[in-house]
């Protein structure tokens, strides 16, 4: 007997289950009420409530069985550990990068290098800047400047790469302003608050040579940097055959070093890095270091992080695993499209965001559609994303209000997390709630903080509107 070699559609989920977590079933009428109690805010549920979460996919994911055998076997030494040097071994291993800081998470990695190279009067460009990374920026009085593409900001135009940075207006920059004011470039790899978009190697090259043409130092926010190397593999010429180690240490050494987020491709639950080949900086960021995070072989860590994530940036770039994370989020992405709802297209590489001005066009912005839409999905069908939209974005420093860029509904998935029968649910219950759209209210503000109000702010539905 001889088979016929068969390609199969579906791709398997390339894992087995061997540790479970009950999901919290709710009925509809619990869910009002739970909604209500949490003053119509998603952020102030609490996660046992919740049937598929989907906030964020930042230090939510799974871990594997190899990673808490590593995590059992750690070194917990103040200085020194063990697992301190196989941690560095593997960043060094697949960045290049001479010098390895521990961090607790991102955002300390960027306290660290803002802290060092940013201060008034400076400006950081970068394709787009995730809001902690701004707001660092900002922290040192520096301006952050985004530079995406002008297809990054169209939200249904297709194109490959909408993460790439705009390399004439980068050199406009430099040359208007002047190498003495811009201390850094930064590149978003892939773009968060672009969509999850990729930056292409070329663009990476190209904002290389400029970088290096004018002495500028230039850095990645390598965060989900094998979800970009995928990309890459799979749409860029040329790297259909390279192996996805090899594209990462490509990418990585057109930088000159990178701020790292564990929880998002390190496949870690906390941790991070500040990684760079420059002996000066990296002296004087070790001892901002020292006072910021702990001791440089810990750097807020404990050994077991450490171990999780020496592990864990290797299983990222599993080329079985990151087709059945990026086919997940496609595969909801042609169900949608299929209903006719409208998302940020392409599908990228984390997440998949909802249009929900399009979507909810009887709500004008004052109404909160994403807002709306997000709580319509936890009422429907148990489940939470987030709004990035005009209660996010849209309170001025001067208290006054102003409509959002865009009014999306980001719905993020943790890494390894659900299955394909999670996703099959997730669609039909947006295909659901957009047939039902008409009955999703406006919302208005009943208390709010003065800064990133969205965490904490009170809501209630505008009834009879
Ligand atoms: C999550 C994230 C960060 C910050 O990392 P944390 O570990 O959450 O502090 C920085 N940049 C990007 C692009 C991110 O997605």
């Amino acid at each position: 007997m001889h088979f016929q070699p068969f390609s199969p559609k579906t791709i398997v989920e390339p894992f087995r289950i061997r540790s479970v977590e009950p999901v919290g079933f709710t009925t509809p009428e619990e869910r009002k009420e739970l909604l209500a109690q949490a003053g119509y805010n998603p952020f102030l549920l609490r996660a046992k409530d919740i049937l598929i979460d989907l906030l964020t996919d930042s230090g939510t994911g799974a871990m594997s069985s190899q990673q808490w055998a590593g995590m059992m076997a750690s070194d917990e030494s103040y200085a020194g550990a063990r697992s301190f040097y196989r941690f560095e071994e593997a960043v060094k291993d697949i960045t290049g990068y001479a010098h390895v800081m521990p961090t607790h998470q991102g955002g300390g990695a960027e306290h660290i290098l803002f802290h060092a190279i940013a201060s008034a009067g400076k400006i950081i460009p970068n394709n787009n800047h995730f809001d902690t990374t701004r707001a660092h920026v900002e922290h040192c009085g520096a301006e952050a400047r985004d530079l995406v593409i002008d297809e990054g900001a169209d939200l249904a135009l297709i194109h490959p790469f909408k993460g790439n940075m705009n390399v004439e207006k980068l050199a406009a920059l430099i040359e208007k302003e002047g190498v003495a004011r811009i201390p850094l470039i930064m590149m978003t790899v892939t773009n968060n608050s672009g969509g999850g978009q990729p930056v292409s190697m070329e663009n990476v090259r190209k904002v290389s040579a400029l970088a290096k043409a004018h002495g500028i130092p230039f850095f990645l926010d390598a965060c989900r940097f094998a979800e970009n190397c995928w990309f890459i593999k799979t749409r860029e010429a040329g790297y259909a055959n390279v192996p996805l180690i090899d594209i990462a240490r490509e990418l990585f050494g057109y930088a000159d070093g990178c701020t790292m987020s564990a929880k998002k491709d390190g496949m870690a639950n906390i941790g991070g890095f500040l990684a760079m080949n420059d002996s000066k900086l990296a002296e004087q960021c070790r001892s901002f270091e020292i006072l910021m995070e702990g001791f440089p072989t810990y750097g807020g860590m404990a050994g077991y992080d450490m171990e999780a994530i020496a592990i864990g940036l290797y299983e990222a770039m599993d080329e079985r695993y990151l087709a059945y994370r990026i086919r997940s989020i496609e595969y909801l992405g042609e169900k949608l499209q299929d209903a006719g709802i409208p998302i940020i297209r392409p599908t990228g590489g984390h997440a998949i965001y909802l249009d929900a001005r399009r979507m909810l066009s009887h709500l004008s912005w004052q109404e909160y559609p994403a807002w709306s839409l997000n709580n319509g999905l936890y009422l429907l069908g148990g489940v939470r994303g987030v709004e990035i939209g005009s209660v996010m974005f849209g309170l001025q420093p001067d208290g006054s209000e102003k409509e959002a860029a865009h009014e999306l509904v980001r719905l993020a998935f943790p890494r390894r997390v659900y299955t394909q029968s999670h996703v099959d649910y997730l669609a039909e219950v947006i295909v659901e709630l957009d047939r039902q759209k008409d009955k999703l209210p406006g919302y208005r503000i009943v208390r709010q903080a003065q800064v990133l109000r969205h965490f904490t702010v009170l809501m209630e539905p505008v009834v009879g509107g």
